[in-house]
């Protein structure tokens, strides 16, 4: 069977959303072939796939032939269309701008200039790791040899990913762990291997193919436009390396010994040998190859350690160098340096921490305003497994539950009970602490599988939210039951997305009433929720004195808010500038949906990223907003900033 799909995957099919595609292809028996723009391969090898450079936004064709094709493309397809799919790396953790072109600090002593990887400033002893390069043996196989060897490689590389296989269950939800399997797809990968099995079928040693063939394809990810994809090249040089390694049975340089407080210079560090390495006791790093795309910097950024890539034939210097000193938010770096450099760094870096320590104080902080008014931080989820990380950092229950992650990852439609689990533990996890759910807000541009949704001109001015939601009680319904039976501890709460008439809500609250009336026959517990509405459309904010008096609390969603009062859509790049919250014709319509929700005495909260911009946080105080929901990691600097406001008086 074929089918033609268009790819939602946020940032296309790169090195983790291509592992994960791949390994989802893998497991069905159907043979998976993927088609772009005249060219096939199959989908059950990543190199391939990545080689293919899927983006967001590319149409491309699924083939599948076998026996259980039908789930196959099901599953495949629900993939390719779910934007979260590509979405591993935490908010926050975005590359450090590297817009540092004015800098005079490289013509200091020992100042060199590189890609600003991963924030921060480091200092300290350098601790180098310059393996010797691995050379080609070069040795004739006789053909009847050349079995044993291709079988001596399939042992090596079941070395190699079965010890990648072991670090992630060692630290199975670790942000490394998606980077390590993305690893183990490309050491195991079937081009790859039959390119150097190829190769010793005509006589020569495994290892001097199996970096052959690395080589080969390290060349065409060089060759391809896209910076991330290009940076996959070391990725595949370095698991070609481990695989030699394990045929020679030797082990690198071990990175376990890295001192405390080391910076750690290289030519290049494979991500495996990174992310196994005691990262706490690493300052910085500074590398002559990589990106701010490249697998090292993520895996930097994730454990918060400053580092400075592409540092070119600069890197030798830092070799020699007793200690280096590092800007990982401008790309700047020091070998040896002066005095007074050292100073600075050390100050810098005093502060840093102090700023660290500073905010983990405000980890159980319950902000009140000196009025008496009580400010909730709350976190913006979309998955359970975000549960520890939002609780870690203090997150006062949570403001926006995003369902529709849930139905994008999935098949089919999630059935009534597996919403209910869903639902349950999601509130169980933050009682008695409040947890509001969104009602699914799908549409045009976020499909789901089990939905039709029509071609539409204008999908974000289309059938998408509540508008759907109340046209198809056959998916409705199974929600607004679930939430009301997950309502166990009376903590959770329900709002509604994309709302612009009084009367959607009108119409959830008969259908919410149906639900109960239907659970009430079939003796299924359940408890009313709290239902209150998103306010994220121009219509909304006119009507809100109305919407006040029907609703339990709003929330105001100032992404989409923003979007429908500038008439600038918020994922076109060429009008982001009029996306600026801060803009007076946003902050008049937040101004109003709030003196309406103050009238009427209910909460009124804000959900959208606009939420956790300290420098809007006091003047949305002032108009009577008591929750702010955020990502988790914004929750602490937002406490603060509501502190800060507070001791202003
Ligand atoms: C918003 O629009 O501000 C919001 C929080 O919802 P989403 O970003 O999911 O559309
Ligand atoms: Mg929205």
């Amino acid at each position: 069977m074929e089918r033609s799909a268009i790819v939602r995957v946020k940032e296309g099919l790169h090195a983790r959303p291509a592992a994960r595609f791949v390994k989802l292809a893998r497991a069905f028996q159907s043979d998976v072939e993927i088609a772009k723009g005249g060219k096939i391969v199959s989908a059950k090898s990543s190199v391939k796939l990545m080689l293919l450079t899927v983006k967001e936004g590319d149409e491309v064709k699924l083939k599948v032939r076998g026996p259980d094709e039908t789930e196959a493309m099901g599953m495949l397809i629900a993939y390719l269309e779910n934007p979260q799919a590509g979405l591993d790396e935490e908010p926050g953790q975005q590359p450090p701008s590297t817009t540092a072109a004015t800098d005079d600090a490289p013509h200091l002593p020992g100042g060199h200039k590189g890609a600003a990887a991963s924030a921060g400033a480091a200092l300290g002893a350098v601790f180098p790791y310059f393996p010797p390069t691995l050379e080609p043996v070069g040795a004739d196989i006789p053909p009847a040899e050349r079995e044993a060897e291709k079988a001596r490689l399939r042992m090596a590389v079941a070395a190699v990913t079965g010890r990648m296989e072991s670090m992630i269950a060692a630290a199975p939800g670790s942000a490394d762990a998606e980077i390590v399997r993305a690893l183990i797809e490309l050491a195991s990968d079937e081009d790859l291997i039959a390119r150097a099995e190829e190769t010793i079928g005509r006589g020569l040693d495994a290892v001097s193919a199996t970096l052959a063939a690395g080589e080969v394809l390290a060349v065409e990810f060089e060759g391809l436009d896209d910076p991330y994809m290009k940076a996959r090249a070391g990725d595949l040089h370095a698991v070609t390396r481990q695989i030699c390694l394990a045929l020679t049975e030797k082990e690198d340089v071990d990175l376990s010994g890295v001192p405390e407080g080391a910076i750690l210079v290289a030519e290049d560090i494979g991500a495996f040998e990174l992310a196994r390495a005691p990262l706490h006791r690493i300052a910085g790093i500074l590398c002559g190859q990589g990106g701010a795309t490249s697998h090292v910097a993520i895996i930097a950024r994730n454990h918060g350690i400053p580092a400075v890539l592409g540092l070119g034939s600069a890197i030798e210097a830092f070799r020699t160098a007793r200690r280096a000193a590092l800007d990982g938010s401008r790309g700047l770096v020091f070998a040896d340096p002066e005095e007074a450099l050292e100073r600075d760094f050390a100050a810098r870096i005093a502060r840093q921490e102090e700023e660290r320590q500073a905010l983990t104080a405000y980890v159980d902080h319950k902000p009140v305003l000196a009025g008496g008014r009580a400010i909730t931080i709350a976190a913006n989820l979309g998955s359970l497994s975000e549960i520890d990380n939002a609780r870690a950092v203090g997150a006062m229950g949570v403001g926006l539950f995003r369902t529709e992650i849930m139905f994008m990852a999935h098949p089919m439609l999630p059935s009534e009970e597996e919403q209910y689990e869903t639902y349950a533990a999601l509130a169980a996890a933050f009682a008695p602490e409040e947890v509001i759910v969104r009602t699914l807000d799908i549409g045009g541009d976020k499909p789901v599988a089990g939905i039709d949704f029509p071609e539409e001109e204008n999908p974000f001015l289309g059938w998408r939210g509540i508008r759907m939601c109340l046209d198809r009680p056959a998916v409705f319904k199974p929600q607004l039951r679930a939430l009301l039976r997950a309502n166990h501890e009376g903590n959770l709460k329900v709002m509604l997305p994309m709302v612009s008439t009084l009367d959607e809500l009108r119409r959830t609250r008969t259908l919410i009433e149906e639900c109960e009336a239907e659970l009430e026959r079939e003796g299924e517990a359940f408890r009313r929720f709290a239902l209150g509405v998103m306010i994220e459309t121009p219509a909304a904010v006119l009507i809100a004195p109305e919407l006040a008096a029907e609703s339990a609390f709003f929330s105001i969603g100032t992404n989409d808010l923003t979007q429908y009062i500038m008439a600038a859509d918020r994922l076109n790049m060429s009008v982001a500038a009029l996306g600026d919250v801060s803009n007076p014709a946003i902050m008049r319509a937040i101004e109003l949906t709030a003196k309406a929700g103050v009238e009427a005495g209910i909460m009124v909260g804000i959900c959208g990223e606009a939420a956790a911009d300290t420098t809007l946080i006091p003047r949305f105080l002032e108009m009577g907003i008591s929750e702010l929901s955020m990502s988790p990691a914004a929750v602490l600097a937002a406490k603060k900033a509501v502190v800060e406001y507070t001791a202003k008086g």
